[in-house]
Order: C-alpha cells, then sequence, then structure tokens
C-alpha cells in the first residue's frame, strides 16, 4: 500500500496518526506580519495615495542605510532587480554570464532576457554555494560577468571570486534573495559586486508581498535603473506630480514596469525594523533544529563559516539516501503527511526542460548540484513559528527518518 493510502487510512507509514492534525497544516515560509503594516497600509489608502510614493521613497532611505550603501531603488521584484542589473552592467547578446545551477529560475532568465548567454559553475556540497575555481574553470573571451547567490542566506567565498572578477575584468552582482542580512568579513552582501539585488517575496527573511531591491554605490548606473525601471522615462511619476509644477516626462529608453507601490513599502518599512529580532528568531530555530536532527540519516547544514554571518534564510538538510532506505521525495511525501509544509531548493536549474534543450546541459553536467538536488529538503523555518510549530516539525522529521514516533 502506498504512503498516501495508508494516511488516508489514517495509518501513517510507521504507525499512529500524523503529528499536526490536518486543519492545522504548516504552510511552509508563511511570514510574521504585524500590526504596524496593516496601520502603514491603511494610511497609504486613507491618503489615496497608492502607487509609487513617498513611503518607497522612504523604504530605499532605511535600506540604503540598513546596507550601508549609498543608492537603493526600490522594485516590484528580485527578478526585475537582477534583469535590470545585467543591462545596467552592460551585458548584451553574445556576451556570457556565469552563475551557479543551485538557484531559483528567475536567476537564470534575467541572464537570458538581456540577451545574454548563461554559464553554470557547479558549486560545493557542503556550502551549497558556487565553487570559485569553477567559476574560473568557465571563464571565455565572451564572458562580461559572475552573477552569485548567496545559498540559503549563507555568504559565497568571497574573497577569491571578487579577485577573479578584478583579475578578469568581469562585473560582479549578487543575487541576495536569500541574504539580506548576510555579512562575510564584516562587509555585507550585496556591497561586493557593483550590483545587490534583494527580495522581499513572501518566503523571503522581510516581506512586501512582492517586491525587490538593488543597492550600488554607481551613481550612473543607480540613475540607469530608476530609468529603466518606470518605461525609461526621465522623471518619476512622483515628481512629476509632486508640488513643484507641471513637468513633462522625455522617453529616454524602451524601459519596462518594475516600480514598487507604497502599499508594498508601507509593509517593508516595518519589516525592515524588525529584521534583527527575526533573524534573532530564525538562528534559534536553525540551532534548534540542528540539535534535535544529529544522528539521524541525513546530513544538517554546515555551521557558518569564521567570521561571516548566515541569514538563516533556508534549513535545508540532506536525506543519506542510503542510511534510509528512501528517497527525498519520498520524505517529502511522508512529511505532507504529517501536515508539515516543506519546500525543496532546489533542482538544478540545468535539469529543467528549457534550460536542458537550449543549452545541451544534461544529468552528469553539475555533479554536485545533482547531488544536493536529489537529497535536500526545506523545512519551515519563520519568524512566525510558534514554540508548538517548531516542536511539530522536529517531531514529524523525527519520525519520517527514524521510522518511528
Ligand atoms: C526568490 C528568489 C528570486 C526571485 O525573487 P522575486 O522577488 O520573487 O522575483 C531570485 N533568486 C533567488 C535565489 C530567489 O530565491
Amino acid at each position: 500500500m502506498n504512503y498516501k493510502k495508508r494516511t488516508e487510512n489514517n495509518l501513517a507509514l510507521y504507525g499512529g496518526k500524523p503529528c499536526r492534525p490536518k486543519n492545522k497544516f504548516l504552510v511552509f515560509g508563511s511570514p510574521a506580519i504585524g500590526k504596524e503594516e496593516i496601520l502603514e497600509i491603511q494610511d497609504s489608502i486613507k491618503k489615496r495615495w497608492i502607487g509609487t510614493g513617498p513611503k518607497v521613497a522612504r523604504f530605499e532611505n532605511d535600506f540604503a542605510e540598513y546596507k550601508g550603501s549609498p543608492f537603493a531603488i526600490a522594485l516590484n521584484s528580485c527578478t526585475a532587480a537582477l534583469h535590470l542589473s545585467m543591462l545596467a552592467s552592460g551585458v548584451c547578446p553574445g556576451n556570457e554570464v556565469i552563475t551557479t545551477p543551485m538557484t531559483f529560475c528567475a536567476t537564470i532568465n534575467a541572464i537570458i532576457h538581456s540577451g545574454a548567454t548563461p554559464v553554470l559553475a557547479d558549486c560545493d556540497r557542503k556550502t551549497m554555494n558556487v565553487d570559485p575555481r569553477e567559476i574560473e574553470k568557465k571563464i571565455t573571451k565572451k564572458t562580461k560577468a559572475v552573477l552569485i547567490v548567496h545559498f540559503a542566506g549563507r555568504p559565497c567565498d568571497m574573497g577569491p571570486i571578487i579577485s577573479i572578477c578584478r583579475k578578469r575584468k568581469l562585473a560582479l552582482i549578487e543575487d541576495c534573495a536569500h541574504a539580506i542580512e548576510s555579512e562575510y568579513h564584516g562587509k555585507k552582501t550585496g556591497t561586493f559586486g557593483q550590483l545587490g539585488c534583494f527580495s522581499f517575496y513572501v518566503t523571503k527573511n522581510i516581506i512586501t508581498g512582492e517586491g525587490g531591491m538593488v543597492i550600488t554605490r554607481n551613481k550612473e548606473m543607480a540613475s540607469k535603473i530608476k530609468v529603466l525601471a518606470l518605461h525609461g522615462m526621465s522623471k518619476d511619476a512622483w515628481k512629476r506630480f509632486a508640488d513643484e509644477g507641471y513637468k513633462h516626462y522625455q522617453v529616454i529608453y524602451p524601459g519596462f514596469k518594475y516600480n514598487m507601490m507604497d502599499i508594498q513599502a508601507a509593509i517593508g518599512i516595518h519589516q525592515l525594523k524588525r529584521i534583527d529580532n527575526y533573524w534573532k528568531k530564525r538562528k534559534a530555530i536553525w540551532e534548534r533544529y540542528n540539535k534535535e536532527f544529529a544522528g539521524l540519516p541525513c546530513y544538517i547544514p554546515a555551521d557558518p563559516e569564521p567570521r561571516t554571518k548566515h541569514a538563516f534564510h533556508l534549513y535545508t538538510p540532506l536525506i543519506d539516501i542510503k542510511k534510509l532506505g528512501k528517497t527525498r521525495d519520498w520524505v517529502l511525501q511522508a512529511l505532507t503527511a504529517e501536515n508539515i509544509g516543506v519546500g525543496v531548493h532546489y533542482i538544478p536549474v540545468h535539469l529543467h526542460p528549457y534550460y536542458a534543450k537550449t543549452y545541451g546541459w544534461e544529468k552528469g553536467s553539475f555533479p554536485n548540484a545533482e547531488w544536493i538536488g536529489e537529497r535536500t529538503i526545506s523545512l519551515p523555518l519563520s519568524p512566525a513559528l510558534t514554540k508548538d510549530d517548531v516542536r511539530d516539525v522536529c517531531r514529524a522529521f523525527k519520525k519520517v527518518l527514524k521510522g518511528k514516533t
């Protein structure tokens, strides 16, 4: 009898009822939101200014200050931030951009939509981050940029990556979707490259629903991104309709519609105030999981490297398939049957049909990413989790991996 049938008959695979009742299914990645956000949204609506306006400007200032970056441009997603970062760094058709196979498809799509060709460099099995030696191997005359991803919130090995980019004169862009709080040797992620891209999607460490941000030290790049994000118009709508008198806009580039709304920024402003508080909660849960799961047939995530700050965005143990005698997908089913929501970050990008077909990538091309991709599972990790939620996750994971309650 398959697992689903058995649970339907209220016979979890190893006996007993699910660790959590079905009507309390624990949704993976649900965010913490406070009453300040609700009041701030109400304020925007009451003032009848819900589009891009003063709250977006305030969120940009607050975020720039938080990251210690001179410029921050709020956008409607990290995907938009990645796309415009490609364009602002001059990436164009004929170029190659090196990135990791262990990422979300948005990273690769941003490269493709700039007209360039994505080139993958395999990751490290322990850190799950791109291996700098693999980057070096993939550099050709066409390479224009390196797009790194700080996976799960663990900062990449920036020392060697920066020296490679300097030596080979490559643009460096950071996908910091997982890594808002991360630091490497005292320096904040997103400030190593020319451009750093952030996400405030609902599952990320701080949220605006949909939303993103680009940070940069480069004034020209900042103003280029601002223009590209709003149709290629030389003045944004807020300035146009403010009290300073009527101004015509001029289109100086066929741009995009990537601007953030005040309603989104209204959430972000208050989320950002709580970022350290949220981070401490994530850290505590991460450490509790590590302690609870030691000795199970899985590899728990490696400790953060010395002199780094991990953002603890994802908790990703790797299933020891041999020891357990079951696949990762079986574990996914089993935990879902325990009413615990889970995720997979990621099936490596090169195995998705479009990329495989277009770029000739196949199984075996990036063995470390595949090794992780077959074993990885993401357990709920959020400041919204209650003590009971964390207890249920611990019980369920132990039950499923140990084969007993
Ligand atoms: C979430 C995510 C993105 C995309 O972020 P959006 O804000 O949803 O566009 C990009 N890269 C990585 C690694 C992500 O996890």
